[in-house]
């Protein structure tokens, strides 16, 4: 196993992230009225034969949404399964439109950077083995 895997969530820091943020990214996330307007926007839904796991608010919802859901108590299983949602399909290309201004970009970045501050990010050898794109 490696040092990434074996370190313990730091569930504090995370909830402190999420709560600096709580107004802006809960506001996002409770307008979101799962229309599914955003979806053709984004070139990795159209590539992935329109796949539901690549549409942005999926996207939003399964990472940001779920830690804001379980307030943080997340474990590494769970973090580790959004690096994918939020790594692998999504390239923050800022490309995909919401009729009523909800920003999945922002909402996605957010989400790399709790991750990343538990030591959860892709490896160059998962980049190189896997199709990110
Ligand atoms: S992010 Fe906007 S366009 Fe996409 S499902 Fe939610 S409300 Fe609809
Ligand atoms: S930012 Fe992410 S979700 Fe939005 S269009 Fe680009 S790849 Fe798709």
């Amino acid at each position: 196993m490696s040092h990434q895997e074996l370190k313990p969530v730091d569930t504090k820091q995370i909830q402190g992230m999420l709560s600096r943020k709580k107004g802006k990214m809960k506001r996002f996330l409770s307008y979101c009225a799962h229309c599914s307007l955003c979806a053709e926007s984004c070139f990795l839904y159209m590539e992935h034969h329109k796949d539901p796991q690549y549409m942005p608010s999926y996207k939003a919802i399964n990472s940001l949404g779920k830690l804001y859901r379980k307030n943080g108590k997340v474990d590494r299983k769970l973090l580790t399964e959004m690096k994918g949602i939020v790594w692998r399909n999504c390239v923050l290309c800022g490309r995909c439109y919401c009729p009523i201004g909800i920003h999945i970009p922002s909402m996605i970045a957010f989400a790399r950077s709790i991750l990343r501050s538990q030591d959860v990010y892709p490896q160059l050898d998962e980049v190189s083995s896997e199709s990110w794109l």
